[in-house]
């Protein structure tokens, strides 16, 4: 039997929640436990999949082809796990599942209500990821802020089970916010108690109270938070802000939280943690030897969620080679072909974002073709490779009307065309091509030296794809399709040797990027952007000291 560790939170939303389970976790799976983390949604979505990023942030694919919350992507990026459909739930999918039962007569006789049978089903999932003796430790994020009227079934089922378990197989953890006044010099613990308060309202009571502040909390706070909150003093633990998300696992460790609720959970046997490859990391993070600028185009870029695990990637492949990856926003609605080199002047290297829809996209082949031209490493992902795809047959194959159906309907070229099984989909949720589909690689290309094998798996989220009649055409002009799907042959990845660096691929390779393991695709394009910005200095140092001869 697993034990469960539950994660509320107090006061105000964005306290990170998320990165507090991930950093609990991390720390338990560093001393020897199996764990893993999932998300409880309250909303009525049954996925966020149709939710628009501006509303969302980023829509975490799984490999199992699970459309989630972003929080999942920390918990991957933190423990180096794959998590699954299991792993994230919302009020929409507990409803759907109970109104399906309901349908086909399993509660005949009964009223169908939210306690007991909502509740019931919130258990079952709750608890699913603990059986099978697959897990130690099952950490449970419920979303959502307490005393929200959506999340109150959770916090329900988050009652009952802390009864119907042996009391030290649950521990929950509420994490909550010490403002600080800065007229009175002051942090105030009156929010964290009226939080656990109306925590304790409902029947919850947390053993464990995790304190976001900007100032460190003395023991006097401590004492004060622990005798308001019925907890001890010892399960008060001060989450200070970091410099890094990957920082708190540390920050965690020295204030013991992974202690306490191993104490708390009667486990006395446990090792010293192993985090020499996780301090490593956060080691070249802290003190890069240089630095490179990369351009993200994008559409959402006001919401640096909407590109979480694309940014969380670059902080990886950065550490990979000692450099600091300074990220510029380029909105790609307002590149035009006048403007596209005073707004990409001193990039050391392009990305061109996923996405959808029309909006932007001129913007994005503009920015494409500045990059082919001027031998600028470009990388685009997705919707960023259907454009460099789109880009070459304007401007190399001469198609001035290329374009993909996605954004054009009619056009006479198609050359990024929607996937014939995608034709026959009507639905919106959950219907894209989506999650991990094996890749063959061709050998001698750019695609085999930064993977250094033929075959790989990478996961997935489209409708399009590119038009394999052009496949010849692109081909015998110097654009090499170096990765395609062996089953189906889809074109997953398209690169130019004549370029410095510049490639293109079909699937979301930052969604498999972790601490301990970064992504290949995103460590080369570093590594070439860093190569960029040294043979720019190199040329400037020249010419100046050409000046001074
Ligand atoms: N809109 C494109 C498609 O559906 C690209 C999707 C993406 O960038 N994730 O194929």
């Amino acid at each position: 039997m697993a034990k469960y560790i539950f994660v509320t939170g107090g006061v105000t939303s964005s306290l990170g929640k998320g990165i507090i389970a991930a950093s609990l976790a991390k720390l338990l799976q560093a001393r020897g436990f199996r764990v893993t983390i999932q998300k409880l949604d309250p909303y009525i979505n049954v996925d966020p999949g149709t939710l628009n990023p501006y509303e969302h942030g980023e829509c975490f694919v799984t490999e199992d082809g699970a459309e989630t919350d972003l929080d999942l992507g920390h918990y991957e990026r933190f423990l180096s796990i794959f998590t699954s459909q299991a792993n994230n739930v919302t009020t929409g999918k507990i409803y759907q599942t109970v109104i399906n039962k309901e349908r086909a007569g399993d509660f005949l006789g009964k009223t169908v209500q939210v306690v007991p049978h909502i509740t019931d089903e919130i258990k079952r999932r709750m608890t699913l990821l603990g059986k099978d003796d697959q897990f130690d430790i099952v950490i449970t994020e419920i979303g959502g802020t307490v005393g929200d009227i959506e999340s109150l079934p959770f916090i329900e089922a988050v009652r009952q089970l802390q009864w119907e378990l042996p009391e030290e197989d649950v521990v929950v953890v509420h994490l909550t916010l010490i403002p600080y006044l800065r007229a009175a010099k002051e942090l105030k613990t009156k929010p964290t108690q009226h939080s656990v308060k109306m925590l304790s309202e409902t029947g919850v009571h947390p053993d464990v109270i995790v304190c976001r502040t900007e100032e460190p909390l003395n023991n006097d706070i401590k004492r004060k938070i622990a005798l308001f909150c019925n907890v001890k003093v010892e399960a008060v633990i001060e989450a200070m802000d970091a410099s890094t998300i990957y920082e708190v696992p540390l920050l965690m460790l020295n204030e013991k939280l992974d202690l306490y609720c191993m104490k708390k959970l009667g486990i006395t046997e446990f090792a010293e943690p192993k985090l020499d490859k996780w301090i490593g990391f956060l080691d070249r993070l802290k003190y890069p030897k240089s630095k490179v600028t990369i351009g993200l185009i994008g559409k959402y870029i006001e919401l640096q969620d909407a590109y979480k695990s694309i940014l969380e990637s670059f902080i990886h492949a950065g550490a990979m080679n000692d450099v600091k990856v300074q990220v510029v926003n380029i909105h790609s609605e307002y590149i035009t072909q006048e403007n596209v080199s005073e707004k990409l002047d001193g990039l050391d290297g392009l990305l061109v974002a996923p996405g959808f829809g029309h909006r932007g996209i001129e913007g994005k082949i503009f920015a494409v073709q500045y990059a082919r031209e001027h031998g600028l490493p470009f990388f685009g992902i997705c919707l960023g490779m259907q454009m460099a795809v789109i880009e070459f047959a304007r401007n190399i194959l001469g198609l001035k009307d290329a374009h993909s159906t996605e954004m054009d309907v009619n056009t006479s070229n198609a050359v990024i065309n929607m996937m014939e099984l995608q034709k026959k989909i009507t639905m919106k949720g959950g219907t894209m091509r989506l999650g991990a589909y094996p890749c063959e690689i061709k050998k001698g290309t750019l695609a085999e030296k930064i993977y250094g094998t033929n075959m790989i798996s990478e996961r997935h989220r489209h409708r399009y794809e590119f038009n394999n009649d052009y496949y010849e055409q692109f081909e015998s002009n110097g654009m090499v399709m170096s990765g395609k799907n062996p089953e189906t042959g889809l074109v997953e990845i398209v690169e130019l040797p004549s370029h410095p660096f510049f490639i293109g691929v079909q699937y979301h390779p930052e969604l498999k990027s972790t601490v301990e393991r970064p992504a290949p695709l995103f460590v080369s394009f570093i590594a070439a952007a860093k190569l960029h910005n040294e043979k720019k200095s190199a040329v400037k140092s020249h010419s100046l000291q050409d000046a001074l001869i």
